[in-house]
């Protein structure tokens, strides 16, 4: 046996590495099993071209004895020569350890999360061992089998070891700190989080089954995105959803990404179905790099928009060991998302070309994607705005271009059905369209397309009196008395009469369209130094087409008029939703001595 010193430039590589990865000390176990994957890969390889012995079953074996503290992962791989552990091991995985610290050093005041993602190798085992050891017999003629032991400090012990059978065994002294990960089913939960892909079969064992008892492997070699798209069934893609994503609905539809040139790209997107209107949409991508599993919405390789969506993508030209800023800027990460981009709008329109219908029925649970997607990516909007459609008041769909083509330049929508009944019926007798914009996203998306298409602007019904509305436009004196009448009552309002073509209503208000979509961005960005925001513009419509209206301005009881004034007043507020809780209560007062009056006559 002899020792060694290990040429690294740190005695302490280990703590350091700890702390940086704290939050992902799982992956260890994602980085021993890749390795024996990759040996038993390579053997696969040599056997397939003759120059290794074939071996008709392999497979990777994760055993756990909690009573020794003991997690040992085996692989019927390669194996490595005393050599190749000492260049491998001794040279590459401590090395790679310390360049990964080089690397790091520099964000390790970022939350650096993607640290974790993209692992460390062999060297990881460290972060939940006190002391590893390796046993290995190399597949080459001659070989002896090699015993390896280190604390992961710089020392190592190398010599003869005692295995007999082709592979690697990489035996964990677990260390007092991680001994959660010495139960079976916290091995199982990481094992299927990290590991369930893989190409070779996986057996999670801990000394206690029966000799003889078949047990499965924890993992499905032949994922289904990896299949030819043509060869796959609506039901298995269907099941292949409900498993890895726990949803038991079913999706909408999904896109099947399979390319081979320019680079590696293999994966399925689902759209999901929300469960109801309310439900914040929260997707899940889930990044893979050949069939191991990275982490979920990995935001530097993912376009921000898709992870609003289900899916697994698959890219093994991914470079790992890089930082994030790398990725960023990484071409073929571009390249990868505007592949997908592209994928997915030509998805959209090809289902709203081939039955508009059926995609009006999918359109309640994708459009907040497709809107997102349409404001973080002018390509992407390019390539979909002929799928984007809107649900109207009479319950049938208009699209986007229709819109355009009908040369409508006001475009009405109703944010909120029951607050504004009162606006969509008046506006409903003129037989106006009316679409509805009920989603958080659409003040955004309508900003958007009125940037785009300068011809049309998108109004909210209480924000517009139509011109088909008034009945004609005389003016006469007796306006000037309304407006200086009801002035005094509608405070902080303009006033303006004018004569609807509705009779049965005195008075409404009307919100100006800019000034409320201000006030709401103000809201939203929480008033950042915009406290003296003005109020959006209220302007109260005294209809004097109304009888009421016409009689009063004419009547000289003074208290008559002053009562029936704010009451209409407040009835116009009420139904705008905007009566404060202290004009509530007085207009409630105010009723009950209208009806006080009414009864004792
Ligand atoms: P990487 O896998 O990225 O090469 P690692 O630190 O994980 O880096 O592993 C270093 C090297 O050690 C591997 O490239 C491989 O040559 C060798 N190695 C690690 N585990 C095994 C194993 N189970 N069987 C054979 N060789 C292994
Ligand atoms: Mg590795």
């Amino acid at each position: 046996m002899t020792k060694g010193k290990i040429s690294v430039h740190t005695d302490n590589l280990l703590p350091i590495i700890k702390k940086w990865l704290y939050s992902d000390s799982d992956i260890f176990i994602r980085e021993l099993v890749s390795n024996a994957q990759d040996a038993i890969m390579k053997h696969k390889k040599l056997a397939s071209i003759g120059e290794a012995a074939p071996e008709s079953k392999y497979e990777v074996h994760v055993c756990v004895k909690k009573d020794d503290n003991i997690i040992t992962i085996s692989d019927n791989g390669v194996g490595m020569t005393a050599d190749e552990v000492e260049k491998y091991i001794n040279q590459v995985a401590f090395s790679g350890a310390e360049e990964f610290i080089k690397k790091y050093e520099n964000e390790k005041d970022e939350k650096s999360k993607i640290i974790g993602h993209f692992g460390l190798g062999f060297y990881s085992a460290f972060m939940a061992a006190s002391s590893v050891e390796i046993d290995t017999l190399s597949y080459q003629t001659d070989s002896k089998p090699i015993h390896w032991l280190s604390d992961g400090g710089s020392e190592y012990e190398i010599g003869e070891g005692t295995r007999t059978q082709r592979g690697t065994t990489i035996t964990l002294h677990v260390s007092d700190d991680s001994k959660h990960f010495l139960e079976t089913s916290q091995l199982r939960m990481i094992l299927t989080k990290y590991c369930s892909f893989l190409p070779v079969e996986i057996y999670l064992t801990d000394g206690t089954e029966e000799p003889d008892t078949a047990i499965s492997p924890i993992n499905d070699t032949n994922p289904l995105w990896l299949k030819n798209p043509s060869e796959c069934t609506e039901e298995e893609y269907k099941e292949f959803y409900h498993k890895v994503f726990l949803d038991f609905n079913d999706p909408l539809f999904w896109i099947h990404l399979n390319v081979d040139y320019p680079f590696n790209l293999k994966g399925i997107l689902y759209f999901p179905k929300l469960n109801h209107e309310l439900q914040s949409i929260e997707g899940q991508i889930k990044l893979y790099n050949n069939q191991v599993y990275i982490a979920d919405n990995i935001k530097e390789v993912t376009p921000e928009y898709l992870m609003l969506l289900k899916g697994v993508i698959d890219c093994p030209d991914l470079p790992l060991n890089v930082s994030r800023s790398f990725l960023q800027n990484d071409g073929y990460v571009n390249k990868v998302s505007s592949h997908i981009t592209k994928k997915v709008a030509d998805k959209l329109t090809g289902l709203y070309k081939a039955d508009k219908e059926n995609y009006s029925t999918y359109w309640d649970d994708i459009n907040p994607f497709v809107k997102y997607g349409c404001m973080r990516d002018e390509k992407f909007y390019e390539r979909v705005k002929n799928a984007i459609i809107f649900k109207k008041h009479s319950g049938e769909y208009i699209s986007l271009q229709e819109i355009i083509e009908e040369q409508t330049k006001e475009i009405l929508y109703i944010t909120d059905a029951e607050s504004q009944s009162q606006y969509i019926s008046l506006l409903e007798a003129e037989n106006a369209e009316m679409i509805y914009l009920n989603n958080n996203i659409d003040n955004h998306f309508i900003s958007l397309l009125e940037y785009k298409l300068p011809e049309i602007k998108f109004k909210r019904v209480d924000s517009y009196v139509s011109e088909s509305l008034k009945a004609d436009d005389s003016s006469d004196a007796s306006n000037e008395k309304i407006i200086e009448l009801f002035g005094k009552y509608a405070t902080g309002m303009k006033v303006e009469a004018q004569a609807l073509k509705s009779d049965c209503v005195p008075a409404m208000i009307i919100l100006s369209e800019e000034a409320r979509r201000m006030e709401e961005m103000t809201k939203m960005y929480g008033n950042m130094g915009m406290l003296n925001m003005p109020k959006a513009e209220e302007t109260l419509v005294v209809n004097t087409n109304c009888e009421l209206i016409s009689n009063i301005a004419e009547n000289s009881n003074q208290e008559l008029q002053e009562t029936i004034c704010r009451q209409i007043v407040a009835m116009a507020k009420l139904s705008h939703a905007s009566l404060s809780g202290s004009e509530l209560t007085d207009y409630l007062n105010q009723s009950v001595d209208i009806l006080y009056k009414l009864i004792k006559q």
